[in-house]
């Protein structure tokens, strides 16, 4: 069956660094018969413009339609004025609530090569490859009631509702289980249990969930150690699973183990499968147009998105081997430049990769 594939470039560096993970698809799908049809379509500020919306009905019908999406970033200071309703990251939530993408899969991922950039001691590092599975689409940033009130004595306070239903927490559960049986079968459960009544039933709901991978080990870490082991012992991790506060945070935290923005892809899942995949960086408006973005990140979302939603594990292979061997080539754009590397731009980057797929 044909796999339907919808590219969704955006917005600054978006275009640039789409069409290099495109070309690794379309040579896939030439060299190794990879059964894959690409449709294209616009979200964000490049969807304000030309149809009057950043999730356009247009684009609605074909990412419904679609077994993946491919986004490459959306937004810039040319959209920054616009009302709310109209900004470019408003079609990105749109479209992650639409289709329900309620598992957010982020990879910290850091090549052996690039050990030197990040801000930890290279042996912490090195081969790191943790995989964050962040609820999206609960917990206290949707959680009601919120607001700020007056009090009788003229006091203001400000007050959130930690909210997870045991069906949020047991997909999210799921999603973490399956991923890591794509990996190395253990999951950690970050947590506060000893404080929250939330957590509490979040771990009752997990070590249920648990009881159906027996081949999937569990572990469960309260999110303050969680933050301390990120940083003092990262690869301890394979599949971190979490809510959408403590993930936000620990996301972020592991991505930048590996100092590099331009190497990070990310996944959003359903309930199916079918998923968004991205860059964890946005769309850089000060090196648009330059041919000087990383397109790495993009098209190692293109290798998650093989893995994940197309069920295709070779061939997300092949894409991820090749990016290490351009790697060691020496090859490197502005982000991740060092001493005694070969500067490349966005274009050449994407060559390389295909070049190192060759013969395969
Ligand atoms: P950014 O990630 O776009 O850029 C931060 C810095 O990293 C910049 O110096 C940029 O040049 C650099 N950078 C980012 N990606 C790179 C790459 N692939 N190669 C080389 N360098 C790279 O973050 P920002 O500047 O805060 O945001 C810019 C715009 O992107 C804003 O409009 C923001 O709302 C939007 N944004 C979109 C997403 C998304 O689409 N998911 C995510 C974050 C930010």
């Amino acid at each position: 069956m044909t796999h339907k594939v919808l590219v969704l470039p955006g917005d600054g560096i978006g275009p640039e660094i789409v069409t290099e993970s495109a070309k690794i698809l379309q040579y896939l799908q030439q060299e190794y018969g990879l059964d894959i049809a690409l449709d294209y379509g616009l979200l964000g500020g490049c969807a304000v413009d030309a149809l009057g919306a950043p999730y356009p009905d247009e684009t609605r019908q074909k990412a419904r339609a679609a077994d993946a999406i491919l986004l490459g970033a959306v937004g810039g200071p040319k959209w920054e004025m616009l009302e709310r309703p109209l900004r470019p990251e408003r079609g990105l939530l749109a479209i992650r609530a639409d289709l329900e993408l309620f598992a957010n899969l982020r990879p910290a991922i850091l090549y052996p090569q690039l050990a030197a950039a990040s801000s930890l001691k290279p042996e912490l590092v090195a081969d790191l490859d943790l995989l964050i599975v962040r609820e999206l689409n609960g917990d206290i940033y949707f959680g009601q009631p919120r607001g700020i009130r007056t009090l009788e004595n003229g006091e203001r306070e400000g007050f959130n509702t930690m909210l997870y239903r045991e069906s949020e927490i047991e997909r999210i559960a799921r999603a973490a289980f399956e991923a890591a049986r794509k990996r190395h079968r253990k999951v950690c459960s970050v947590d506060k249990a000893n404080v929250l009544e939330t957590s509490e039933l979040w771990r009752e709901v997990v070590e249920r969930v648990a009881r159906d991978y027996p081949d999937v080990a569990l572990s469960h870490q309260y999110v303050d150690n969680a933050a301390m082991q990120l940083v003092r012992a990262p690869k301890q991790f394979d599949v971190i699973v979490t809510g959408n506060l403590f993930g936000d945070i620990l996301s972020d935290c592991a991505a930048m183990l590996t100092g590099s923005i331009g190497m990070l892809p990310s996944a959003s899942l359903d309930a199916k499968g079918k998923g968004l995949y991205e860059p964890i960086h946005g769309s850089a408006p000060d090196i648009a147009g330059k041919g000087a973005a990383n397109p790495l990140a993009t098209i190692l979302s293109a290798a998650m998105l093989l893995r994940y939603s197309l069920n295709e594990p070779e061939h997300a292979a092949r894409i991820e081997q090749a990016v290490g061997r351009v790697l060691d080539q020496g090859l490197r754009t502005l982000d991740i430049m060092a001493e005694g590397m070969t500067p490349v731009g966005t274009q050449a980057m994407g060559d390389a990769v295909v070049a190192a797929m060759v013969g395969d």
